[in-house]
């Protein structure tokens, strides 16, 4: 099976291609011939990712999906959340973005945190959403090099290290991304096996 996912980013690209092995074949945009960002206006990550899986249906008439993925801090009631990419502004790194969230949790106790991804899937017009939550702290300070955006500041639940101090197939034990994608899978399995 092809599908194109619907993204520039290319750690996610790299993080799905990883998680998906030889199981499925992923068109990025680029190898579609699509040169084009597709924005993300909306209040939630499910009308984001349903929007830019929308576009690129609508574009090639392709089966494809797209995620979007949000950090939500329990003592900032859930932001930066949809907000993630932007948080320091439109236009800032991933470290403005980090030192934002320090700044704001600083004194803070509570340091919970969760990320979450919603892939939404687009199959001949029709539509579904799949999420994965990936529960966890932040830390005081950045830890590791690897990964990317909020990485370097997030302890997944049941680890002792930040995302950014593991390779992928670590990271993908843990990740958000990893358990929406093996949504995403069972569901495409169930779903040839039914034809
Ligand atoms: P978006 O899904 O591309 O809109 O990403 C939202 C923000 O969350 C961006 O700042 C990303 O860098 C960050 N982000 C998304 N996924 C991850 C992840 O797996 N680890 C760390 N940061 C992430």
């Amino acid at each position: 099976m092809k599908l194109i996912f619907a993204t520039n980013n290319a750690h996610k690209i790299e993080e799905i291609r990883s998680i998906l092995g030889d199981r499925m074949e992923i068109l990025t945009l680029k190898e579609a011939g699509i040169d084009q960002d597709i924005p993300e206006p909306f209040d939630t990550l499910e009308e984001n990712a349903v929007n830019k899986s929308k576009v690129i249906y609508n574009l090639t008439g392709m089966d494809c999906f797209s995620e979007d993925t949000g950090l939500e801090v329990e003592a900032l009631d859930g932001a930066p959340g949809v907000k993630s990419a932007r948080y320091a502004g439109d236009g800032r790194s991933s470290s403005d973005n980090i030192q934002k969230l320090l700044t704001n949790l600083e004194g803070c106790k509570n340091r919970n945190a969760r990320f979450r991804t919603v892939i939404s899937l687009f199959i001949n017009g029709k539509d579904w959403l799949f999420e994965g939550i990936c529960p966890g702290r932040i830390l005081q300070e950045t830890a590791g090099n690897s990964g990317f955006g909020y990485d370097p500041v997030f302890i997944p639940e049941g680890a002792s290290r930040s995302f950014a101090q593991m390779d992928m197939s670590e990271k993908n034990l843990y990740s958000h991304r990893r358990i929406a994608t093996e949504k995403l899978v069972g569901f495409l399995n169930e779903l040839s096996a039914n034809h």
